[in-house]
């Protein structure tokens, strides 16, 4: 299943955005055929886009986050729009390391050192970039070193996948907490004391569901919401603002390829056409190939010669 919502606390302390995102990271997993630990790798970037992704006022705004590091996944990209839709890819899907002593998959080896970028398009003139060093390449302690240096914000990410042994997608959720302005002190210290306690997340959404049979999801995420905050003192009581939902979406078509074929240049397209005659793209993050036949291949010759003399 695939839901998620957002919740405050009864002070006004902290904002809570939850996803539960298992489809999400399934469906990703059988489109870019990952092995466990690029499941595990991707599936928390693809969590942690979707839940930026409510933070954005609008539908249409978008988000980008890219971690790049030098160790074997090679590059993962993520995207994130306001109304829940996210896609992504990582370079490397064949990606294999041992587990780690604790027994998890090694996703910060996997990763490596190096650099995470978020791209905001808020539908201004110019995007918003954030950059930061990659603390730990976990994907989840990156994201929170990212607000807290780049957005100047304390927020925790937690992010969690949890493979089956046949190698699908058993569990995936993820959680941000967001500290509001005038958080009262000793709120801090309830929150730290609860995430240093909590159950990986990924745990608790597999627990949860398989106890949930036969319930409508908006029910089986607020058991999710409780099952977290159910320690906290009354006076930080969480209370649901709102439902909503995180899913797999590409939208990628043939319009938007054949304005990647058209950018390609009227000097390289003309070598394409006469030497190959045809092209094939393939759509980086559903991997939906696109055949360019030659007379295809011609019209946009003709449309990329043109916008070159406009230039
Ligand atoms: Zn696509």
């Amino acid at each position: 299943m695939n839901k998620a919502l957002i919740a405050i606390d009864k002070s006004k302390s902290f904002r809570v955005y939850l996803a539960i995102s298992t489809s999400m990271v399934e469906d990703a997993r059988k489109l870019h055929n990952t092995t466990p630990l690029a499941t595990a790798a991707l599936g928390r970037a693809l969590t942690g886009a979707g839940l930026m992704g409510l933070q954005l006022k609008n539908k249409q705004d978008k988000l980008t986050i890219q971690f790049k590091g030098d160790g074997p996944a090679g590059e993962i990209l993520v995207t994130a729009n306001g109304a829940g839709n996210v896609k992504g890819y990582i370079s490397n899907p064949d990606v294999d390391l041992p587990l780690k002593e604790n027994g998890k998959l090694d996703v910060g080896g996997a990763v490596g050192t190096g650099t995470l970028t978020v791209i905001k398009d808020l539908g201004l003139r110019e995007p918003y970039v954030g950059k930061i060093d990659l603390v730990s390449g976990e994907i989840g302690d990156d994201l929170t070193a990212y607000f807290f240096l780049s957005e100047q914000q304390s927020s925790s990410v937690a992010l969690g996948v949890r493979i089956d042994t046949d190698y699908t997608t058993q569990a995936a959720g993820g959680m941000i907490i967001q500290m509001l302005p005038d958080a009262a002190p000793e709120s801090v210290e309830e929150l730290e004391k609860l995430l240093s306690e909590m159950t990986p997340i990924s745990s608790l959404v597999e627990e949860i569901v398989r106890q949930s049979a036969g319930k409508t999801e908006e029910a089986v995420i607020d058991c999710l919401l409780d099952r977290i905050f159910r320690t906290l003192p009354e006076a930080f009581a969480v209370e649901r603002l709102e439902y909503r939902d995180v899913k797999w979406d590409c939208d990628c078509s043939v319009e938007r390829l054949e304005q990647v074929v058209i950018s390609i240049g009227p000097k390289d397209l003309t070598e394409i056409i006469g030497e190959d005659g045809k092209a094939e793209l393939v759509c980086q993050f559903c991997e939906t190939k696109y055949q360019f036949d030659k007379a295809h291949l011609e019209r946009l010759l003709k449309e990329s010669l043109q916008r070159e003399g406009n230039v």
